[in-house]
């Protein structure tokens, strides 16, 4: 009867360690997957070495080049290693024209122009781009209307369009389109030493949820964020905020410019300190391993070099 129940017993516990092992062994294997799929979703971006960020065009006025217009709208004109990049268009194709002129910055030789969202005010320039180069690639969401796509297509452009984020040319990336009253992506570019810089248009989807995407899809710290916020009219209590969400994500710099309105950049100014940038146009961002400068672009001869295709350095300057 003793030896029966014994047995009974021992059968009992090699039963429950048989089925404890198999449980375990299935979480181990659904955690391996899970692992797998972040793994996936996470893009893989090079780093950048050195990059030159231009503000070509933006409504807050330059106090030092008065040969600079200021207009309603943005554009970036972006150096990243070899790739030359346009990061919207402004409003119109004059304005852009004369901006670029005073600045000094040929677009023969450019490589794409990334549209953050089909407003006037960031596709309007697309003409000129056209008339200086047809064989640039133009990068926007996929749910643009059809009809700027159409019209793009009549400047003899090419489209790209892109949905989830996407890496192009290795350096540059898509957050991918983001739903709001337009579909609207951020460019992000990973520099070597310092982390994500995020470019921006208007942020109709929120700038805190594209700075988190941006985070999320890249695997990596985001430096700073340059661009529109859409603050312009928004209440002290709802900037604050936003300020505060964008002081948790620490980051390095904050550029506020175009559509994020003058009492937005006030309050920005305040809450965020050393991190808050002033922007305008005609103001420089230059990223690298070792520097980390703003300043205002003016014709030097490094640039007109560099523009004629010298290779130049830059260094920190001495304070
Ligand atoms: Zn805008
Ligand atoms: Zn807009």
């Amino acid at each position: 009867m003793l030896a029966r129940r014994t047995i009974s017993l021992i059968a009992f516990f090699i039963v429950i360690s048989i089925l404890s092992y198999a449980l375990l062994q299935q979480l181990a294997e659904r955690k391996t997957a899970e692992k797998e799929v972040l793994k996936t979703n996470v893009l893989s971006l090079s780093e950048a070495r050195r990059v030159k960020i231009t503000v070509v065009i933006d409504n807050n006025p330059s106090s030092v080049n008065s040969e600079l217009q200021s207009v309603w709208g943005l554009s970036l004109y972006v150096e990243v290693d070899g790739v030359k990049l346009l990061f919207d268009t402004g409003p119109s194709p004059e304005v852009l024209e004369h901006n670029m002129r005073a600045l000094n910055i040929s677009l023969h030789d450019l490589n794409y122009v990334f549209i953050s969202h089909e407003h006037h005010d960031h596709v309007g320039g697309l003409e000129y781009v056209a008339r200086m180069c047809n064989e640039v690639k133009v990068i926007v969401p996929m749910h643009m209307s059809e009809q700027v796509k159409a019209y793009i297509r009549s400047l003899g452009l090419e489209l790209i369009e892109v949905r989830e984020a996407t890496v192009i040319d290795g350096i540059l990336a898509s957050t991918g389109e983001m739903p709001s009253i337009v579909y609207e992506q951020a460019l992000m570019i990973n520099v070597k030493g310092k982390g994500l810089i995020v470019l921006v248009g208007c942020s109709h989807p929120g700038i805190v949820n594209i700075v988190k995407k941006a985070r999320d899809v890249s695997g990596c710290r985001v430096f700073g964020v340059i661009g529109g916020f859409h603050l312009v009219g928004a209440s002290d209590d709802y900037v604050r905020k936003i300020a505060e969400d964008l002081k948790a994500l620490d980051l390095a710099f904050v550029m506020p410019i175009h559509c994020t309105g003058e009492r937005a950049r006030e309050i920005f100014k305040e809450e965020l300190g050393e991190a808050y940038k002033d922007g305008h146009v005609g103001v420089e961002v230059i990223l690298s391993d070792a520097n980390f400068m703003i300043r205002e672009a003016k014709r030097s001869p490094c640039f007109f070099l560099g523009s004629i295709g010298v290779n130049y350095v830059f260094t920190t300057p001495s304070p």
